[in-house]
């Protein structure tokens, strides 16, 4: 049940009141696990468009008084890292960079006490001439999209010819400090799906770090097919053939990706790649994340079915002692898992660019 629907006054019937949630103030779940890490989306709109993600003509775009403004942003994520144990937090969407007033929102989270650590997810169109910026307002990481090195794929894949812009903003940010600059990912079969070697040794050559991610059905169109996925299984085998991996050893804790390092051959290692496999190896019950999407709707998963309204919270006037309360009981009734290979899943209403990839 929403919060919306309870209202303000049913405060008291809001999740947050089950009798059975230890007086903890953190935002823990009645699996055990704790959500240090919060994603915030900034905006669904986008400059690519993916086709594992949306369609060509684009989306109908959240209108800009449903979205959180930059206060009422700065204002959740300051109640997260101040009452809530919130420890990182990662900026994505749609597309980050489009946001206007992003590097006002940054800069306002880093002057957060205690300072959270700051990333973003971006796919990295007009990076270039935004890293320095990024690096002085408080960014610590970022992560960039990338699913392909060759051009006429990636106009194939994300229906714009940006492939440059890619790569020169991945640069820019790499000189601007903000690595190691994480390359996230997406083999689709038939399209990029041989390409996972180039890629890699790409990215060892540059000190970027790798990460596959297995296609989950989250896209607009509702288009996913899990046998027409790319597998775990299948592009660790590629890069068998290829490279020399070892498991690496440290500990993974929330962390999806499950990382190996790659040798190189006198017993060291050239860097490392990972495989986030939320599909055929879930992570979820290690799952520390909670997520906030553009128009301030609470999740506590990417695949949850439910949401709770906190900009209603904000604008209806409730204390941050009340929205850190109702968070808290949001986070208590998360699922144990995603549950995609249930019978019975139902992709979430939302897509992954509304929710925040
Ligand atoms: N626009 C930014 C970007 O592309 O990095 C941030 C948002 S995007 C939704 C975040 C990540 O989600 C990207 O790395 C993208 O490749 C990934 N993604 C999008 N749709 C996906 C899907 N259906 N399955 C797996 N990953 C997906
Ligand atoms: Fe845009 Fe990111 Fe979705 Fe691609 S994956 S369409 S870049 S939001």
């Amino acid at each position: 049940m929403s919060v919306t629907e309870l209202g303000l006054p049913g405060l008291r019937s809001a999740p947050g009141a089950d009798p059975t949630r230890p007086a903890d103030p953190r935002l823990i779940d009645r699996f055990g696990r704790v959500a240090t890490d919060l994603r915030v989306s900034l905006t669904d709109r986008c400059n690519l468009r993916c086709t594992y993600c949306m369609p060509a003509e684009g989306l109908d775009w959240t209108p800009t008084d449903q979205l959180l403004s930059n206060d009422e942003i700065v204002r959740l994520v300051g109640i997260a890292v101040h009452s809530l144990g919130i420890e990182e937090v990662r900026f994505t969407g749609g597309e980050p960079l489009l946001r206007r007033g992003l590097d006002s929102i940054l800069s306002q989270v880093s002057a957060l006490d205690p300072r959270p650590e700051i990333s973003l997810t971006t796919n990295g169109i007009g990076l270039a001439r935004r890293a320095e910026a990024l690096a002085s307002v408080g960014v610590d990481r970022l992560n960039v999209s990338l699913d392909t090195l060759r051009p006429e794929r990636f106009a194939t894949i994300t229906r714009r010819d940006r492939l440059t812009d890619v790569l020169d903003g991945m640069a820019a940010a790499q000189r601007a400090g903000l690595g190691p600059i994480k390359v996230n990912t997406v083999l689709l079969r038939g399209v990029n799906d041989d390409e996972a070697t180039e890629l890699l040794r790409f990215c060892l050559d540059a000190g970027y770090q790798l990460r596959f991610i297995e296609q989950m059905p989250l896209d607009a169109q509702h288009g996913w097919d899990r046998a027409e996925m790319v597998t775990a299984g299948e592009i660790l085998a590629q890069l068998r053939a290829d490279f020399d991996l070892v498991p690496d050893t440290e500990e993974r804790g929330g962390a999806p990706a499950e990382r190996w390092l790659v040798s190189d051959g006198h017993g060291g290692h050239r860097g490392s790649v990972g495989v986030i496999a939320s599909v055929t190896r879930p992570f979820c019950a290690a799952c520390d994340r909670t997520r906030l999407t553009g128009d301030g709707q609470l999740r506590s998963c990417l695949f949850a079915r439910t949401e709770t309204d906190l900009r209603a919270l904000l604008r209806g006037g409730a204390s941050d002692t009340e929205i850190a309360d109702v968070w808290r009981g949001a986070m208590w009734a998360k699922a144990a898992g995603h549950g995609i290979d249930d019978p019975g899943f139902l992709q979430p209403d939302r897509p992954m660019s509304a929710i925040g990839g």
